[in-house]
């Protein structure tokens, strides 16, 4: 929605950008010789995760891929390794596929029309607004998580912003809030303010130029700004992890591209331990180490993990060491949903670039360091 904004909220945006001209954040890799690929890049990086956590990840990907046809032109594990350790993989996946899109549409140039920005895969109405309000000053209000939080507080804005009608109500507020001139500073500005002043706990009001006339800090109630996402106890699911190592590599399978993990390799996966012992009793694999269970969160469900580590070239010399069970033979049938597309070895002495799950990164550490 291109902006029109009253002279009621112009005091609003004067207060915005003088705080910005003195305390906003200048000197971000993304901000310096600006492109519409960089602030692309930073600003999916940024989705649910901290400036300071981007910065590297950013600057490693700007080195690899300095243009968005040679991030096209990469092939998909390379980019998932890059990514590995971000979080939320469907974006890396996304970022790929809409660089081959611009790549094979736009010549390469990433496209300037709003519609064509948020017809791009992963790019949602504000991150097209972000982009290009910072890189063309156009005029597009945005409405990230932090901004939500300034404006849920200043209007005292009641109900969660996931829900439908709240959620327009501070696009409406943003949109209204939004200058018509140096949109692109009144933007990083709203960002720095929530990021920076109006942070999640302990805002610092004192320092806010909204002060004066923020419902929230007027009436001393910021925490309930803005309101919860209504609770739900996630579910918990079982996952058996099969570390599996033969000559100092391990079996990983690359999962499917799309869901969970979607592209990245990991150990292969059960259902439930009776269904790994099955596989590996047809393997006339003898003996397993369990190793203590953890748990990895979505935002779905809880994933319990249970790693067992099985060394192909164990066979049972030591048997009496207590941490190593054997396998048996009746488990019945193997009747695993594995759906790999790819097995391979994997070499943690040499290893390829290639996307690791966290828990799969971690355990391989854990490896590493002896674990047995
Ligand atoms: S005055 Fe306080 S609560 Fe209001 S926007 Fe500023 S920092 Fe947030």
């Amino acid at each position: 929605m291109l902006l029109a904004q009253s002279s009621a909220t112009a005091p609003f945006a004067k207060s915005v950008l003088a705080w910005y001209d003195q305390f906003g954040r200048k000197h971000l890799p993304w901000q310096q010789n600006k492109t519409l690929y960089g602030v692309w890049l930073s600003e999916v990086m940024l989705q649910q995760t901290q400036v300071a956590t981007v910065i590297p990840y950013f600057e490693r990907f700007m080195q690899r891929f300095p243009t968005i046809i040679d991030l096209a032109d990469a092939p998909l594990d390379e980019v998932l390794h890059l990514w590995t350790g971000l979080g939320y993989y469907a974006r890396a996946r996304n970022l790929h596929q809409s660089a081959q899109i611009i790549r094979d549409q736009y010549q390469g140039n990433f496209p300037t029309e709003f519609e064509q920005v948020q017809a791009l895969k992963g790019i949602g109405r504000s991150t097209a607004g972000a982009i290009l309000s910072s890189c063309l000053n156009a005029p597009y209000p945005i409405l990230d998580g932090n901004v939500k939080r300034v404006l849920s507080r200043y209007f005292t804005v009641e109900g969660w912003a996931g829900e439908k009608k709240v959620e327009n109500q501070l696009w409406q507020l943003s949109t209204e809030v939004t200058p018509t001139q140096r949109v692109a500073d009144f933007n990083q500005a709203m960002m720095d303010i929530g990021a920076m002043v109006c942070t999640r706990t302990k805002p610092k009001c004192a320092l806010c130029p909204l002060s004066a006339k923020c419902g929230a800090n007027l009436q001393q109630n910021w925490q309930d700004y803005p309101a919860k996402k209504p609770k739900k106890t996630l579910p918990e699911r079982q996952s058996y992890f099969l570390i599996w190592q033969q000559q100092g590599k391990v079996a990983l399978e690359q999962r499917e591209n799309a869901g969970l993990w979607g592209g990245l390799y990991c150990f292969p996966q059960f259902d439930s331990k009776q269904d790994l012992l099955a596989y590996l009793a047809r393997q006339n694999v003898d003996f397993y180490q369990e190793w203590p269970a953890f748990r990895h969160t979505f935002s779905h469900f809880h994933l319990m993990i249970h790693p067992i580590y099985v060394k192909q070239e164990y066979h049972g010399e030591d048997a009496n060491r207590s941490d190593w069970k054997k396998v048996g033979e009746n488990h019945g049938k193997y009747e695993s949903s594995i759906q790999s597309a790819v097995k391979y070895w994997y070499d943690p002495q040499n290893p390829d670039q290639i996307g690791l799950a966290m828990p799969v990164k971690n355990l391989l550490l854990q490896l590493a360091k002896g674990k047995e």
